[in-house]
C-alpha cells in the first residue's frame, strides 16, 4: 500500500456537512475480523436525554461481513465490482457513501427514539 488516499465526498455545503472518506489502511472489522473496505469519518448532534444539543466525530467502518443494511450492502456490490472506484467514477461513489452515512445517522435516530420510550415506560407512560 502506497501513500493514503483521502478524498471529500457528499455536498460540502458547510462544515457540519464535513464527510471524510478514507479507502486506504482500512482496519478489519472489530466484530468479525473481515478487512474493511473503507472507512468514513463524519460530523453528527444528536439530542441528550435532558434536550442538549450534542456535536461529534462519528467514524464507521464498511464491512463485506457485517454489511447487511440496504445501503452498505449496495456500497459493498459497488466497490466489489469496481476496481478503482476513486479514479473511475468518483461522483457515483461519493453518492453511494453519502445514502450510507445518511443510514447511519439514521440509526443514531432510532436510538434516540427508544432511549425517549424508554424513559417513557421507566414513567409508566408507555
Ligand atoms: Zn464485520
Amino acid at each position: 500500500m502506497t501513500g493514503t488516499k483521502q478524498t471529500r465526498a457528499g455536498s460540502a455545503q458547510s462544515e457540519e456537512d464535513e464527510l471524510l472518506v478514507r479507502m486506504s489502511e482500512v482496519p478489519a472489522c472489530a466484530s468479525c475480523a473481515t478487512p474493511g473496505l473503507l472507512r468514513v469519518r463524519f460530523r453528527h448532534s444528536w439530542q441528550n436525554r435532558e434536550g442538549v444539543q450534542i456535536t461529534g466525530l462519528r467514524e464507521s467502518l464498511l464491512c463485506p461481513g457485517c454489511s447487511a443494511g440496504n445501503e452498505a450492502a449496495a456500497l459493498v456490490d459497488y466497490l466489489s465490482a469496481h476496481k478503482d472506484p476513486m479514479t473511475e467514477c468518483l461522483e457515483e461513489l461519493g453518492g453511494m457513501v453519502a445514502a450510507w452515512v445518511e443510514s447511519l445517522r439514521q440509526e443514531q435516530v432510532d436510538e434516540r427514539l427508544l432511549d425517549d420510550q424508554h424513559e417513557q415506560w421507566v414513567r409508566g407512560c408507555l
